[in-house]
């Protein structure tokens, strides 16, 4: 029996080859590799997409993180609330400004706790970071009224959220800026290393450009120390391709969830839950287990490969160590980080290895 792995990207590679290849070879012959035409066709088609005013592609997700920062005047000094449970590029997109992250606690549904973030709120307070993750919107309403009453800024981590929406509204459009990634592996995902921040405001569009580009608006006059993260033109075609389709293939990660959901019983086991209000665009389906490592060697053993998202919280890992944060301070998002476990969820699985998966969540004891 063929191993089930957690991704294939070679599966959502085969269902638009042609379109992809095509314009791959229409940009190699183009003679221009950066900063032209199919960036600007993409930043405008996913802006368009998402129903924000801008778009400016950056080189990668984190990227998209640290720039928005900079863009809206965060740094040394700062303070950026951030959920515990998150990809740790949330928490360094925050810390490579010089501003220090503050973790809340997620809620049930694995988001930012909206009942925790006043608590957290200091004097230094400057924004407050949501990641919408796994797919699923944090409780936006509640955010925005919070931020909005004590004078913060909103930065919306969205690398797994393309899509995904709050009470009609798109991820990415709630505060000052919505930041995506598109990693191969997401739910837009290039063919390497590529990024975007979306805005509605002209002047946070205008510092991402500036400071994705050297810190320069006109070439060789350099405002600010920036950094070097653009969306090559190879990237940005493929993506536009993808984008094309991206409802289609939204539709069929909820179908695949939504299998999941009702097929997979055991009591061992919790499923996912989706917010009332919110959309839930798959990224990962991430179910937990009391036993999760024993459950993941169990799977193993038929062949069906798991990940865990993500075993280490920022607030443990060695990176953070100097932020003098101890095991046991935020005991829910330890908990996730000990019981979560992320099962077969891509583009392109098909009904046999959906069964299998099932099958085996359902005979575990
Ligand atoms: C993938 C991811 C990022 C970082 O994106 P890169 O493009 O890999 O830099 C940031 N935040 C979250 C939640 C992610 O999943």
């Amino acid at each position: 029996m063929e191993r089930i792995m957690t991704n294939r990207l070679d599966r959502a590679y085969s269902m638009y080859h042609a379109e992809l290849e095509n314009a791959a070879l229409r940009v190699l012959r183009s003679g221009w590799y950066i900063m032209g035409r199919e960036l600007e066709k993409f930043e405008k088609d996913f802006a368009a997409y998402c129903g924000a005013s801008y778009c400016s592609g950056t080189g990668n997700g984190l990227d998209a993180l640290y720039l928005s920062c900079r863009a809206l005047g965060i740094g040394e000094g700062d303070e950026v609330i951030v959920q515990g449970n998150t990809f740790i590029a949330s928490v360094m997109g925050i810390s490579m400004t010089g501003a220090t992250p503050v973790f809340v606690e997620p809620d049930e549904y694995y988001q930012i706790d909206a009942d925790r973030i006043e608590e957290k709120i200091s004097d230094k307070t400057k924004a407050v970071m949501v990641v919408h993750l796994y797919g699923q919107t944090a409780c936006m309403d509640r955010i925005t009224a919070i931020c909005e009453k004590h004078g913060l800024k909103l930065i919306e981590d969205c690398a797994q959220s393309h899509g995904a929406g709050y009470k009609g509204k798109m991820s990415g459009t709630f505060g000052n800026a919505g930041c995506f990634s598109f990693y191969p592996s997401k739910n837009l995902g290039a063919f390497g290393d590529a990024g975007a921040v979306i805005t509605n405001d002209k002047e946070t569009d205008r510092r991402v450009r500036m400071l994705r580009n050297y810190g320069s608006e006109k070439r060789y006059y350099n405002e600010e120390v920036g950094i070097n993260s653009r969306l090559d033109e190879l990237q940005a075609a493929l993506l536009d391709i993808r984008l094309s389709h991206i409802r289609t293939l939204t539709m069929e990660r909820k179908a695949k969830a939504e299998r999941y959901l009702k097929e997979i019983d055991n009591p061992k086991i919790i499923l996912p839950k989706t917010r009332e209000g919110a959309e839930h665009v798959y990224h990962q389906f991430v179910i937990r287990c009391e036993s999760r490592d024993e459950l993941a060697a169990y799977l193993s053993e038929r062949d069906i490969d798991t990940i865990i998202h993500y075993p280490v919280p920022p607030h443990l890992s060695k990176a953070y160590a100097y932020l003098g944060i101890k095991k046991g301070s935020l005991p829910i998002t330890e908990k996730y980080a000990d019981t979560v476990l992320s099962i077969p969820m891509y583009i392109g699985i098909t009904e046999e290895e959906q069964e299998r998966v099932i099958e085996a969540l359902n005979a575990y004891v």
